[in-house]
């Protein structure tokens, strides 16, 4: 059978839209993959695969320039009371307002993720450890004051934090020294009571000002 030019030309017409609708929706689908790749489902912020790789990234630039940055981490202090006495939906809901709390704290230049469970990670790019301290000083005021209403009850939580500052002209640490240096902050904080910020026994000895050269 044999088409005329006309039928040929809106046959190549249809196939062509047909393709478009197929790439459009394949690219769409990508699009949801990676979303879905890199976000966390119950807050909706980054996951912490997401995060490492921003870390590395970071680390990278900074290290480039000799430039400086600062992570910070943050646990719910007491959090398994919360679910314990109203249960788990109770607990989900306050750390979906826990993380809505800190994206209103935090600058839109960091990066704010759930790094599992009750935890969370703010890095904190070209930030001095002074003014990190000023931001997790904010955070956990903000986290304290949160109140999450629940069947007639206001909930209320506080956070313990850890602060790691990163300076690429006075050494070098990996990413994992980084986030060992937050982590060690924030056990320092749940041993000093809760409810406080800490840089890690190997930074104390940093005067809260440093960095401010570069700013
Ligand atoms: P601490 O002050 O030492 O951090 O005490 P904690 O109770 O917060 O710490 P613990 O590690 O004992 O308990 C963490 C709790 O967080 C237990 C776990 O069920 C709860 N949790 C972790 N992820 C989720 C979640 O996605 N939803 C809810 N509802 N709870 C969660
Ligand atoms: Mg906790
Ligand atoms: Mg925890």
């Amino acid at each position: 059978m044999s088409l005329t030019t006309n039928e040929l030309a809106e046959q190549y017409k249809n196939e062509k839209e047909q393709i478009q609708q197929t790439s459009f929706a394949l690219s769409n689908s990508n699009a949801e993959l990676s979303r879905m790749a890199f976000q966390d489902s119950l807050t909706g912020l980054y996951n912490v695969r997401y995060m490492h790789e921003y870390l590395d990234r970071e680390l990278k630039r900074v290290s480039r320039y000799n430039g400086i940055f600062s992570f910070l981490m943050f646990d719910i202090d007491d959090f398994k009371s919360i679910n314990d006495t109203y249960g788990h939906q109770a607990g989900d809901k306050m750390l979906q307002e826990i993380a809505t709390t800190a994206l209103q704290t935090i600058r839109n230049t960091d990066l704010l993720a759930r790094y599992g469970g009750e935890e969370f990670a703010v890095i904190l790019p070209e930030t001095t450890l002074e003014l990190a301290l000023e931001i997790g000083e904010r955070l956990r005021k903000n986290i304290e004051a949160l109140r999450v209403d629940w069947k007639n009850n206001q909930l209320s939580v506080t956070a313990s934090i850890g602060i790691s500052y990163y300076s690429a002209e006075e050494e070098s640490l990996s990413k994992n020294q980084i986030i060992a240096n937050a982590d060690a902050g924030l056990y320092r904080s749940k041993a000093r009571g809760k409810n406080c910020i800490s840089l890690s026994k190997e930074q104390t000895h940093l005067p809260a000002t440093m960095g401010n050269q570069h700013t």
